[in-house]
């Protein structure tokens, strides 16, 4: 039963409305039988700083820190990740002997879902990885893949984007433009960009994709968006993002309830019927 001193958590954004979380989270405060909340909080630009500054005295364990507040809400806090530090953006807070601690967790997310949805794919390390995408979501899939010794090509739109993640996070890595990007060569290809979504027509060539390359999409909605399936037309296989979703918010939860929860087939199906694609 949910007390005054019961654990709590939040999620807070602008907007919020349309969080999945606070699902994932009070389906694993039932599953594990935990008295506990996470409620969704509207928290204005401006309003951040006092948010913040309140936590300290409050009855929050911590919570999640989404659009636009991942990047400013890093100099707020007492203490962050080196992670969160190199990515410039933070997804989770939490209170930890009086301080407001912050971490993101969104490589731990993308890695996580691979081990579950694509075992072995570690051992391509040394391979040629390609991030479509430079934006704030691809800053910790190219730390990652550069950390775990992919060859990176960022491929963006923007090429100064790319050339600013690049020289922040993996300063070996190559940059090309959407058109360009090498896919004939890809052992394992990233989507992190929109792109596909409103019916545009992909800027590159997927019919070039190998059918030994491993494709993922970190964007869910649709779980099939164009890119995948063009890469499933090839041979590929893929990966879709709602897994990186899930995964992504298991160390908040560890910090504020006290368990390490598990993603279930349970947990995505309640996921999927939300976001109205059927189990
Ligand atoms: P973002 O910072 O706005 O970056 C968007 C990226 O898409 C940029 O590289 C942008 O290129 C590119 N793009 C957008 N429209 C384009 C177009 N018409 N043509 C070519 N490129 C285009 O967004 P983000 O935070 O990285 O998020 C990206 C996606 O990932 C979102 O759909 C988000 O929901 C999803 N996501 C999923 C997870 C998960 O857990 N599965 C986590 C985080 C984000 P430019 O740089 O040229 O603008």
């Amino acid at each position: 039963m949910v007390d005054r001193n019961s654990p709590r958590a939040f999620i807070i954004g602008a907007p919020v409305a349309h969080s999945r979380s606070p699902l994932v989270h009070e389906h694993w405060l039932r599953h594990y039988k935990l008295a506990g909340s996470y409620t969704k909080m509207l928290v204005e630009p401006g309003d951040l700083p006092a948010f913040i500054a309140e936590l300290r005295s409050s009855r929050w364990q911590g919570g999640n820190v989404t659009i636009p507040h991942k990047e400013t809400v890093l100099s707020l806090l007492d203490d962050v990740s080196e992670t969160a530090l190199r990515i410039g953006a933070v997804n989770t807070i939490w209170l930890e002997g009086g301080r407001l601690k912050g971490d993101n967790t969104d490589g731990f997310g993308f890695t996580a879902n691979l081990d579950a949805a694509a075992p072995g794919w570690r051992e391509r390390h040394g391979q040629n990885a390609v991030i479509l995408g430079a934006g704030g979501a691809a800053r910790a899939v190219v730390d990652e893949l550069s950390r775990h010794g992919f060859n990176v090509t960022v491929a963006n739109r923007t090429q100064k984007r790319a050339a600013n993640l690049v020289g922040d996070l993996a300063p070996d890595a190559r940059i090309t433009s959407l058109e360009d990007a090498p896919l004939a060569q890809a052992d394992f290809v990233v989507n992190t960009t929109s792109l596909g979504m409103k019916g545009e027509d992909l800027p590159f060539d997927c019919t070039s994709l190998s059918a030994e390359t491993l494709v993922t999409d970190i964007v869910y909605t649709p779980l099939e968006t164009p890119f995948l399936k063009a890469a499933k037309a090839q041979g590929c296989q893929t990966v879709d993002g709602l897994g990186m979703l899930l995964h992504q918010a298991r160390p908040g939860f560890q910090r504020w309830f006290g368990i390490m929860p598990d993603v279930t087939d349970a947990l995505r199906s309640e996921i999927v019927a939300d976001l109205g694609y059927g189990s």
